[in-house]
């Protein structure tokens, strides 16, 4: 998958759209989900232009990882999420239903998760 410049997130990126943004690095932004899928549901994504977790676990600087790494962590003590726990989940690609093509890692919270995944309906 090659990187599209025209993602939604690459336009939040260059201040073409706006975001709910309650977090900023370097290297690193987050900001709420617009279709939020729990109590919180935040998206944490690299600046670089990076479509997966395996194409900016390849491609990445070592700065970015780490910068990424920590905001993660500090997104999640933020927005008080660490005592009664979260989930981190990112999509990548046609059967995990990826939507946007820009490396995102989503941060649920603020309530009981249920389980991990649905699994796949089987006839
Ligand atoms: P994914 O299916 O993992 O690619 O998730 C993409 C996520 O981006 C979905 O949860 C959408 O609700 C969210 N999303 C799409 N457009 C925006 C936007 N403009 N601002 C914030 N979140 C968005």
């Amino acid at each position: 998958m090659t990187y599209d410049d025209a993602n939604i997130f690459a336009k939040i990126l260059r201040g073409e759209i706006p975001c709910d943004k309650v977090y900023e690095s370097e290297h690193s932004l987050a900001f709420r989900d617009i279709n939020p899928q729990a109590q919180t549901h935040v998206l944490v994504i690299p600046k670089g232009a990076y479509v997966s977790a395996d194409d900016f676990s390849a491609q990445a600087s070592a700065a970015e990882i780490v910068d990424f790494t920590r905001a993660l962590g500090t997104v999640a003590r933020q927005l008080g999420l660490v005592a009664d726990g979260y989930r981190l989940l990112a999509n990548h690609g046609a059967h995990a239903g990826q939507e946007v093509p820009h490396f995102h890692m989503h941060v649920f919270g603020g309530e009981p998760l249920g389980r991990m995944v649905s699994p796949p309906a089987r006839v």
